[in-house]
């Protein structure tokens, strides 16, 4: 399926719930948020549905999301039922790694393709001012497990904040040893995340590089996404940047986001899109008619440099996706 720019968008991000375990500072309040009823998130079997629509779209990968997915009861189920779904390719998670040592095997069971792990630093009491809470030794049991699966794609995600070198380079030194991939994401003015101190690629590529020696491009293809990629000397694994900020990198754009409310979210910085939840109770044509109106409208590229911006996401992280 193209988009009104000629992207050809295959790729969708699934946001299963709002709810999270963990209060990252960019990410979620202290309080959390007013959760989303039981009633107002999608059932299994309308994301199923809906996926089916996608898929018979073009859509060939999909991204389970949150909140933190794993707290969602059966997500194990839903991705071995997504599997199913003729035309799809991959599922894939992205789980801030507090449950996935006890979740690991029933997900290997369903057939899960790979897992991003959200870890911003190896230093407990670091991630305790990060996330708000003291879970660090819980996240590694998960990670060690992860490394340890046969076959299973693994990266971490580092939401890099300025000033902290020394969390850069003990999170790039776990491609060392195991074949897995450290990736550096800009941090992005969305919800709590415009609060951040940010800092650049260029300021990680250059603590990594004085830790390690020169970064050498890796050219192949790792992922779904923007993700550039980098090997260092004597590293399995591989280093990447995710700079959305810095690199602007919306003309390769593949992706659309459908929130945990059934909301078809065609671009992230704008809530822009098509609220598919009262179109299930419609024909299987009338949600295709809507799903490609929406993608027909994606928005052209963000405009995070600046200050106002029409349609603005007024939504935080954890309600979208990331
Ligand atoms: N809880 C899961 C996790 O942490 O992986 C899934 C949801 S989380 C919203 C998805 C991703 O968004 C995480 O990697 C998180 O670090 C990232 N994220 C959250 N807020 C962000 C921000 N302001 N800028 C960049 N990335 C952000
Ligand atoms: Fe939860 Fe993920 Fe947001 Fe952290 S980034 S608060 S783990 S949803």
């Amino acid at each position: 399926m193209r988009d009104g720019f000629g992207r050809t968008i295959d790729y969708l991000r699934l946001s299963v719930t709002d709810r999270c375990s963990l209060r990252c500072i960019y990410c979620m309040p202290e309080d959390g948020v007013r959760w989303l009823e039981h009633t107002e998130i999608l059932r299994y079997e309308d994301i199923l549905r809906l996926l089916r629509i996608f898929a018979a779209l073009g859509v060939k990968k999909i991204k389970i999301t949150g909140g933190e997915p794993l707290v969602r009861k059966g997500v194990a189920g839903l991705i071995g039922e997504i599997k199913a779904i003729a035309g799809i390719q991959q599922v894939t998670l992205t789980t801030n790694g507090v449950a996935l040592k006890d979740q690991l095997p029933d997900l290997l069971k369903a057939g899960i393709d790979g897992v991003n792990l959200s870890l911003d630093t190896l230093d407990r009491a670091r991630f305790a001012e990060i996330t708000r809470r003291d879970a660090l030794p819980q996240v590694l049991q998960g990670l060690e497990a992860a490394w340890s699966a046969p076959g299973l794609n693994l990266k971490i995600n580092c939401v890099a904040q300025a000033g902290r070198a020394s969390d850069w380079v003990a999170l790039a030194g776990l491609a060392k040893d195991h074949n897995l991939a450290v990736r550096f994401i800009e941090p992005m003015p969305i919800g709590l995340g415009g609060d951040l101190e940010t800092c650049t690629e260029t300021d990680i590529r250059a603590a990594l590089e004085a830790a390690y020696g020169a970064l050498a491009p890796f050219n192949k293809t790792l992922g779904n996404g923007p993700a550039k990629y980098f090997s260092l000397p004597d590293f399995q694994g591989k280093i990447g940047f995710i700079s959305a900020v810095s690199h602007q990198f919306c003309d390769q754009c593949n992706r659309v986001r459908l929130t945990a409310t059934g909301y078809l979210k065609t671009c992230l910085q704008y809530d822009v899109g098509a609220d598919l939840r009262p179109l299930l109770a419609g024909s299987d044509e009338a949600l295709q008619a809507a799903i490609q109106a929406a993608i027909q409208n994606k928005p052209q590229a963000h405009r995070f440099s600046e200050k106002t911006v029409e349609n603005r996401e007024a939504h935080i992280m954890s309600q979208i996706g990331g």
